[in-house]
């Protein structure tokens, strides 16, 4: 079925934002930090510090470019590539998040799904058992803790995992 592509664009929104809102519910009363991928201009993090006021909730991107109230303080940037960066994150904080939101396409499909393979261990590195993965891009290698908990949420368009660690 051909969709627009406003109603494309509307449809993905849409998506991230409810699999961020039932995200933050699920992992409320659990300990431990949250991770967005991705700053971009801040939009899904301005989004999770609201709905998540007292968490802390640390930020990864190659250059911020963010609007200025949408840019979370120095201790809770880590800057660079991801694949520098979240080596890094491991040594300083090590498995202890319980929800990272994943948001890391540029519009080239074959690069963004290439990255996406690249990090998956890294992210996996620092997230608690039981932690939610949300992420714009599907990963391969994380088939086995692929959930489906809302109907709402078309499931071509965000990818919910749920960490199962062995
Ligand atoms: N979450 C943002 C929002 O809601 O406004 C949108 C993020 S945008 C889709 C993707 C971001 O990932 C871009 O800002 C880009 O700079 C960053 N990015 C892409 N590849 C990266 C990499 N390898 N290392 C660090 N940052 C990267």
């Amino acid at each position: 079925l051909r969709m627009s592509r406003l109603d494309s664009v509307i449809r993905r929104l849409t998506s991230q934002k409810l699999a961020l809102e039932w995200a933050a519910d699920i992992i409320r009363h659990l300990d431990g930090a949250v991770l967005e991928l991705g700053l971009g201009n801040g939009r899904t993090y301005d989004h999770l510090r609201e709905m998540l006021p007292d968490r802390d909730i640390y930020v990864f991107e190659r250059e911020i470019a963010a609007h200025p109230d949408c840019i979370p303080e120095k201790s809770f940037q880590y800057l660079g590539d991801f694949r520098d960066s979240l080596p890094f994150a491991h040594q300083v904080m090590g498995a202890n998040s319980v929800l990272a939101h994943l948001d890391i396409g540029t519009g080239e499909k074959q690069v963004s799904m290439q990255l996406a393979e690249q990090i998956a261990p890294l992210v996996l590195d620092l997230m608690k058992d039981r932690a939610i993965i949300i992420s714009d891009q599907e990963i391969e290698g994380w088939s086995y803790m692929l959930i489906q908990p809302l109907e709402s949420i078309p499931k071509d368009r965000i990818f919910i995992y749920q960490v199962a660690k062995k």
